[in-house]
């Protein structure tokens, strides 16, 4: 059982359920946030898919991606990933990985380039990495960031941007709080959307067709999440007897989804039209 405070731990359980909600992750990607009482350690669900995750699945993992009270859980194989940009950037509080299918072609590609066609994403910038884990594991590799030395180099590949794409594998995001890491990274898959829409539309003018933000408004105009947070329904003003709307009517929630949503906002049910009663 983690040390952490338990109102970081139901953040990180509702990260994990609203990145499952947004596309950013499914059965894979994952999520975490620095540990609020051990400055050596991170939180870490165990190796389940997001959308299930409980309280009881996150796990401590520390900064050489060693897993602490595992009790017979096994954690992800990328948890190198988190260990070593935490290492290499004491300013980041959260990190989130993901194989969101948007983002994946803009790794890929050497004729067009990530860049923020509208406010939300500003954060991404002009100049996005791409992390090529052929320069340091060889041609010989499957893909994934499975050992310290292939997570160092792509904290090396982030440098000081908050993002950073995987060539042919997916993304990383990283923000200095919990809310901002799972607001950013549906942000840049929502961005990545939108500007392969607007290159579609803009035809053979290409990238001169297309009129992205400009470096003044580049700054992040969203520092606070508090509403997009809430718009998740995850708020902390949770009256008794209040309704919260939770997820947007087209989202299918299976039961294992609604009780774990239900857990997770310490509500009692959750209905079929995505609308819950607070206890
Ligand atoms: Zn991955």
């Amino acid at each position: 059982m983690t040390t952490a405070n338990h109102a970081l731990v139901d953040d990180l359980v509702a990260a994990n359920h609203i990145l499952y909600v947004e596309g950013v992750v499914d059965g894979f990607g994952h999520v975490s946030v620095r540990h609020d009482q051990r400055a050596d350690r991170f939180l870490l669900a165990c190796g389940v898919a997001p959308a299930t995750v409980t309280a009881d699945d996150i796990l401590e993992v520390d900064f050489n991606g060693v897993v602490h009270d595992e009790a017979g859980r096994r954690s992800y194989l990328e948890r190198f990933i988190h260990s070593e940009i935490y290492k290499a950037h004491p300013d980041v509080m959260a990190i989130v990985h993901s194989h969101s299918p948007a983002i994946i072609p803009f790794s890929v590609t050497t004729r067009v380039t990530l860049k923020p066609v509208c406010q939300m994403s500003g954060f991404l910038g002009f100049s996005t990495p791409i992390f090529e884990i052929r320069d340091t594991a060889g041609d010989d590799n499957n893909m994934l960031v499975t050992r310290a030395k292939l997570g160092r180099a792509l904290a090396e590949s982030l440098g000081t941007t908050d993002f950073a794409l995987m060539r042919g594998h997916g993304s990383v995001t990283v923000a200095k709080s919990l809310r901002l890491a799972v607001a950013r990274a549906t942000w840049a898959e929502m961005n990545a959307k939108l500007q392969t829409e607007a290159l579609r539309m803009a035809g053979t003018d290409g990238d001169a067709g297309v009129n992205y933000l400009t470096p003044v408004k580049l700054q992040d105009r969203w520092p606070s999440t508090r509403r997009w947070w809430i718009g998740h329904g995850i708020s902390g003003r949770r009256k008794r007897g209040s309704r919260l709307r939770v997820w947007s009517g087209s989202c299918r929630l299976t039961s294992q989804i609604r009780k774990a949503l239900s857990a997770s906002l310490g509500c009692l049910r959750v209905n079929r039209v995505s609308t819950l009663r607070v206890y």
